[in-house]
């Protein structure tokens, strides 16, 4: 089984495709991550993405489907695309090569991600990741775990996150009515709680 889960930040695809991945023992392939590990790895790939992001340049879509290529290929069971395709020549090269038989879209309001994501704090000395709405800090502004003050990252303030989902939805408006019309899509409320949402997508699935 091959599926593919997407939404905007702050939907929680991540957490929903770790549980997916786990029930149905399908790779999580998150494009981003595999590139991180390629560079961490220094594989022959990696190395040769890392010089562009070195020059300040864009990575080619080629090295983008090498990644693809060698995540798929190690998912011996199926797998659980996240974070790809972001347009309709990358959904081309997908289709033309594996058979997808599901896509799974979370769907949030914006304004409920941006809050989301605008409620997001990290301890600026041990990193750990704190969210006000569900996730709070027994005192306010303080480190449960070390005692450091919690800091929002600058790229998650409301006016950055509105520009990102913005180009989310110019970038993804037209893969998601392909996805409509080959009749692959699923929508599911992302507005629930992790567990209600992971159900509905258990029936979508099975
Ligand atoms: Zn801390």
């Amino acid at each position: 089984m091959n599926l593919i889960i997407m939404g905007i930040q702050g939907c929680g695809k991540g957490t929903q495709a770790a549980l997916i991945s786990e029930k149905y023992d399908l790779d999580h392939i998150n494009i981003g991550n595999a590139f991180r590990k390629n560079i961490a790895q220094k594989t022959k790939l990696g190395q040769e993405v890392k010089a562009y992001i070195d020059k300040g340049e864009l990575v080619p879509d080629s090295y983008v489907y090498g990644i693809l290529d060698d995540a798929i290929s190690q998912a011996e069971n199926g797998f659980i695309l996240d974070g790809f395709p972001r347009n309709l020549e990358q959904l081309d090269y997908l289709l033309q090569k594996y058979t997808i038989d599901k896509v799974i879209l979370l769907d949030l309001p914006d304004e409920i991600a941006i809050r989301r994501i605008s409620a997001r704090r990290n301890c600026v000395k041990c990193k750990k990741d704190y969210n006000l709405i569900y996730n709070k800090p027994k005192v306010e502004g303080i480190c449960d775990v070390c005692g450091g003050r919690l800091v929002q990252r600058e790229d998650d303030n409301e006016a950055t996150v509105a520009r990102r989902l913005q180009k989310f939805h110019q970038e993804t408006a037209k893969v998601i009515e392909k996805y409509r019309e080959l009749g692959l899509l699923y929508t599911v409320d992302a507005d629930q709680t992790v567990d209600e949402i992971f159900q509905e997508i258990v029936k979508i699935i099975s």
